[in-house]
C-alpha cells in the first residue's frame, strides 16, 4: 500500500479514522494507534476514548442484562401465581368474578408461554 498524499511513498499503516495509508510523515501516533497528521488526530482521539468506554462498560453491560434477565424470572413467577389465583376466585364465585378467571388464563398461559420461551433462549445461547 502507498501513501494516500504521497502516491511514491509505501505507507507504514492507516489511519483508525478514515483508514487511509500513511507514510512515516503523514502519520502521528495516537494512543498507540496511527492517525493522518493535522487532520485525523482528535477523530482517532474520540475513537480510541469511546473504545476504551466500551471495554469498561462491558462487564456492566452484561451484569444489567443478567439482572434483566432475573427480573423477567421474576415476572414469570408472579404472573403464573397470580394467574392461579384469579381463577381460584373467579371459580370460587363465577357469576361475579367471570373475569378473573379469563384474566387469570392469560396471566397464566403468558407467564408459562415467556418461561418456555426464555429457556429456549438459554438453551440456544448454550449452543
Ligand atoms: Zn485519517
Ligand atoms: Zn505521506
Amino acid at each position: 500500500m502507498k501513501c494516500f498524499r504521497h502516491h511514491e511513498r509505501d505507507a507504514v499503516g492507516v489511519c483508525r479514522s478514515c483508514y487511509k495509508g500513511l507514510c512515516p510523515d503523514c502519520a502521528v501516533e495516537v494512543d498507540k494507534s496511527l492517525a493522518c497528521r493535522n487532520s485525523c488526530e482528535e477523530d482517532v482521539r474520540a475513537v480510541n476514548l469511546l473504545i476504551a468506554e466500551n471495554i469498561k462498560i462491558t462487564p456492566i453491560a452484561s451484569k444489567i442484562l443478567h439482572r434483566r434477565e432475573n427480573i423477567v424470572k421474576g415476572a414469570n413467577i408472579f404472573n403464573v401465581t397470580f394467574g392461579g389465583i384469579f381463577i381460584l376466585i373467579g371459580l370460587a364465585d363465577p357469576s361475579r368474578f367471570l373475569i378473573l378467571i379469563f384474566l387469570g388464563a392469560f396471566l397464566l398461559i403468558y407467564g408459562i408461554y415467556s418461561h418456555v420461551q426464555r429457556q429456549r433462549n438459554e438453551q440456544n445461547a448454550k449452543r
